[in-house]
């Protein structure tokens, strides 16, 4: 067994992890402030390939292997996960549905562009009615000639607003359940597509998360991805990957806690002492190191696994439930090592609490990625 990451990964590691320092760290209060990333920002993570990582090298991306991705998400969840999130859905569940099960010409036509960045994707399965249970979806489309008409609504979508493409789960059988779901590629700006409410959030600021409304919207048949019926398998393919970076964010954050938690003990003195010499304290950094160190080994290794093409269904449920959980509880002991502190605006660690709760639900719940670990671990 060798544990080392190759030498390409660990140069890699470095270019983001001082992107991060030097650009995204310092207007993170800021973004925080006014809810959206400057221009600027996006062009700077467009020059340095940010969006294309997980895109094949034929259809314009850097092709990078899992666990490549998982180092760059990683470096960049040590600061506001707006822009991770912005890069990660082009890497992600934006655009992994046309990696997975799209046509030469639908890769010729949205891939390149996802990769440079010039497109925003969007991935839109959940519904008021169908979250956790997605295969409950209303949205239908039904063939017209030429098109689908599609009718329903999706909600909670990130990217909704800004996306380009927006790959689209709907109905076109009722009568066949989940085998009933179609995936679709939706442009931005078809007729009868428009987007609706607008969320406002516990956190995650700078990433905007919406309403997408389709009346009898004209998607041309061009458009399927795959062949009828088999958007729920393509969106649960999608979710696996998606599942396994995201225990990467919660890593990053964990890791970028406790160094916070680090400093802040060292230099916080109590009965003239810094907090750092209380067993008290101690014992939350320990917990905190523990985690860190158990979730490396699980991200990497399950991404290792799926860069080996094996099936990682359940090891992507277990990574996500583990890291995320282990990310809440550091940002908790985050907070209470920096008291007062620790709850004030401004502070990184309070805007952590906040961004990581959301971690636990999307992309599946707690609850739900341990009912897929039962059914695999009883299949
Ligand atoms: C900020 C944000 C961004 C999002 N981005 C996207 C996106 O880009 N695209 C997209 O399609 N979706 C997105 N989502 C939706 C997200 O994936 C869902 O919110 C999530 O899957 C949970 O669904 P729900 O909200 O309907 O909760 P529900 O399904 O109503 O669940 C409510 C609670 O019940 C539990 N529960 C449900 N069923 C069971 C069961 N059988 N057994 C035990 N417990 C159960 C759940 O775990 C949860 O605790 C986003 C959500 C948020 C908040």
């Amino acid at each position: 067994m060798d544990f080392t990451l190759p030498e390409e990964l660990l140069i890699f590691r470095e270019t983001v992890r001082k992107f991060v320092e030097k650009e995204l760290e310092p207007i993170s209060e800021q973004v925080e402030e006014e809810d959206r990333i400057p221009g600027h920002i996006v062009e700077k993570m467009k020059e340095l390939g940010l969006f294309g990582l997980a895109i094949p090298q034929d259809s314009g991306g850097y092709g990078m292997s899992v666990l490549g991705q998982c180092v760059a998400m990683e470096e960049l969840s040590r600061t506001n996960a707006c822009f991770r999130t912005r890069i990660g859905t082009n890497n992600g569940i934006g655009s992994m549905g046309i990696v997975i099960a799209g046509t030469q010409e639908q890769k010729r036509k949205y891939l390149p562009k996802l990769a440079s960045g010039e497109m925003i994707g969007a991935f839109a399965l959940t519904e008021p009615n169908a979250g956790s249970d997605a295969s409950a979806i209303r949205t239908t489309a039904v063939r017209k000639g030429d098109t689908y008409l599609l009718n329903g609504t999706k909600h909670f979508i990130t990217n909704g607003d800004i996306a380009d493409v927006s790959t689209v789960m709907a109905l076109t059988d009722r009568s066949k359940g989940a085998r009933g779901i179609s995936a679709f590629l939706v442009d931005k700006g078809l007729p009868g597509f428009s987007v609706g409410k607008l969320e406002k959030k516990m956190g995650f600021r700078g990433s905007t998360t919406c309403e997408l409304i389709f009346d009898d919207c004209e998607v041309p048949a061009a458009n399927l991805l795959g062949r009828e019926g088999e958007g729920f398998r393509i969106a649960m393919q999608v979710l696996d990957k998606g599942r396994l970076t995201m225990g990467a964010c919660a890593l990053g954050a964990l890791e970028k806690l406790l160094e916070l938690s680090m400093e802040y003990a060292k230099t916080r003195v109590t009965f003239g002492e810094p907090i750092i010499n209380r067993q008290a304290i101690q014992w939350m950094l320990v917990n905190m190191a523990i985690d860190a160190y158990a979730v490396r080994n699980a991200v990497y290794h399950a991404a290792w696994k799926l860069d080996r093409g094996e099936r990682v269904t359940k090891e992507a449920a277990m990574v996500k439930v583990l890291a995320t959980e282990a990310a809440g509880r550091a940002a908790d002991s985050a907070v209470q090592i920096h008291g007062g502190m620790g709850y004030m605006k401004g502070m990184a660690v309070e805007r952590f609490y906040r961004d990581l709760r959301l971690l636990r639900i999307y992309e599946g719940t707690s609850e739900i990625l341990r009912m897929i670990v039962a059914r695999e671990m009883t299949r």
